[in-house]
């Protein structure tokens, strides 16, 4: 039997100007470990996106509004505060992620849950540091520049991490001074409608965090809305060359945070031991639904048979279970949907002649119709085949060969995607001087995969642009004025 889930869930409502209010239609947001519905969700239309944007706007527009009237000081105090909440209802936000997204509970509850809470005190932290500068120009002019809130975000998540991925938005645009109208995925909204509560219980007002709940058509209104003056989005590249697209008209500012197809590089010099742990919770932390996932490895040609024994025999123990179980550590596939683009990249790599040499096949879980998939290991994969250069977003690694750097630079560097990548060498030279040829936004040396709520977070190439997570983030969400001054 699958744990029993101590949460309540009500009908998920819609949060604007402060208040929780229905929509004419729902959706069913469903426990990925089982398939049953967890409950109905509002489902945002046309005319209830109009009335959050309005609810954003007056919260920014109107100088005497609370927000703008507020300090840089206490915003942040507000924000520390919202961190302070989440700390408090850590276990039941940790649980409505598992069951919402089938991850295990150990990572809600001891990754996403602490890292969300420590961006959210990083920016309530960062809240009295935006400045803007005095610039020397001429003798007869006073001339400095001002740092300004850009206006209303429309802020747009994935599934992956949802509560996290909120935080990397919501805390710089409120740090910066802006108003939001947050949608969450339409699988996992359940984070997004507490996270709703808790802002409002620690105090922000009304019309400052709006969330509307629903799917792709939600999300594209909110692209196209004149009321919206910047789009920070996180999810796949080919929605976000689409809200590229639809942002046009109005030419709203945009930040993508897009997919990924991340090479994580094995010398032979290195630890092997731990590239062995690198590489497999590189691609199956996760379930391998990571932006960032080491899902190409490259291991040179001479330890690839000790290394790949190594890494097939840790994969076949791994078991995918319960995602409310402390023990599991490989859980459910977020959706039916995704299941089945995941086995259908499998199909792709048999068919093209890959070697399947660990998983593969969807697996049930005590008996029941939850979303459970074996984690899976390629090898003899060439970088042309589909499953080397496709984001496949599901906990299926292509593994790959080279016999020198320059190689496997090449080769790493050879696809649309820019995210990430991870390099496994004892010697110093060789990790800097491929480091600085991986055309990627975070280069990983004998590690993969850890962030910190200040490490800048982003894509090169069609993996998106703009940074996250850092002080970097507040060129995102700020205008640059420039004031000049006859003396
Ligand atoms: P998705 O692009 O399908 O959806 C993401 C969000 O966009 C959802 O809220 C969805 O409702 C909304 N959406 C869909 N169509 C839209 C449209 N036309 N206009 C506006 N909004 C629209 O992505 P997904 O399947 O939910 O997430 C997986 C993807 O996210 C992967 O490609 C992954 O790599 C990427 N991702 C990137 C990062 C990063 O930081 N770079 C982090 C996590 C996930």
């Amino acid at each position: 039997m699958l744990t029993a889930s101590r949460s309540k869930i009500e009908p998920g409502k819609l949060l604007i100007n402060g208040e929780w209010v229905d929509a004419s239609t729902v959706f069913i947001t469903f426990n990925p470990a089982t398939g049953e519905a967890l409950g109905e969700i509002a489902d945002a239309g046309p005319a209830e996106i109009d009335r959050a944007v309005a609810a954003a706007r007056a919260a920014f527009d109107d100088p005497k509004s609370k927000w703008r009237s507020m300090s840089a000081s206490e915003r942040g105090r507000l924000l520390w505060k919202i961190a302070d909440l989440m700390e408090r209802d850590i276990e039941e936000l940790a649980e409505l992620e598992t069951l919402d997204n089938g991850k295990p509970i150990f990572e809600s509850r001891y990754v996403d849950m602490p890292m969300a809470i420590d961006v959210m005190r990083y920016y309530a932290g960062l809240a009295t540091k935006i400045y803007g500068e005095t610039v020397n120009t001429q003798s007869s002019a006073f001339t400095y520049t001002l740092r300004e809130p850009i206006g209303v975000v429309g802020a747009i998540v994935p599934w992956n991490f949802p509560l996290l991925l909120t935080t990397w938005k919501l805390g710089p645009a409120l740090a910066c001074g802006n108003t939001v109208v947050l949608k969450p995925a339409e699988q996992t909204p359940l984070t997004a409608l507490k996270f709703g509560r808790l802002c409002q219980e620690a105090g922000l007002p009304a019309g400052v965090v709006n969330i509307v709940t629903g799917g792709p058509q939600t999300g594209a209104a909110l692209v196209k809305h004149a009321g919206i003056d910047k789009i920070a989005f996180t999810g796949s590249t080919s929605v976000g060359k689409e809200i590229m697209r639809n942002a046009a008209d109005t030419l709203k500012r945009v930040t993508l945070e897009l997919g990924g197809k991340s090479p994580n590089i094995v010398f032979a010099d290195s630890d092997l031991d731990s590239a062995v742990k690198g590489a497999f919770n590189g691609i199956f932390y996760g379930k391998g639904e990571v932006c960032n996932a080491g899902s190409r490895l490259f291991l040179e040609n001479s330890v690839k048979d000790e290394f790949l024994a190594k890494l097939v025999d840790r994969a076949k123990k791994l078991k995918p279970a319960d995602p409310l179980d402390p023990k599991t550590r490989l859980g459910a596939i977020v959706s039916e949907q995704q299941l089945k683009t995941v086995m259908s990249y499998i199909d792709a790599g048999k068919s093209e002649g890959a070697e399947l040499l660990a998983g593969g096949n969807r697996v049930s879980v005590d008996g029941g119709n939850g979303y459970f998939l074996e984690p899976t290991i390629f090898g003899g994969v060439n970088n042309d085949m589909k499953i080397a250069q496709e984001e496949i977003f599901g906990p299926v690694l292509a593994t790959l060969t080279f016999d020198d750097l320059d190689q496997v630079a090449d080769l790493a560097n050879r696809n649309i995607y820019g995210l990430a990548a991870g390099i496994w060498t004892n010697n110093v030279k060789k990790a800097h001087a491929l480091a600085r040829r991986l055309k990627a936004g975070t280069v990983w040396i004998n590690t993969y995969g850890p962030m910190d709520a200040a490490m800048p977070f982003g894509g090169f190439k069609q993996s998106g642009f703009g940074r996250e997570l850092g002080a970097h983030a507040v060129e995102h969400y700020t205008e640059l004025k420039s004031v000049w001054m006859a003396l």
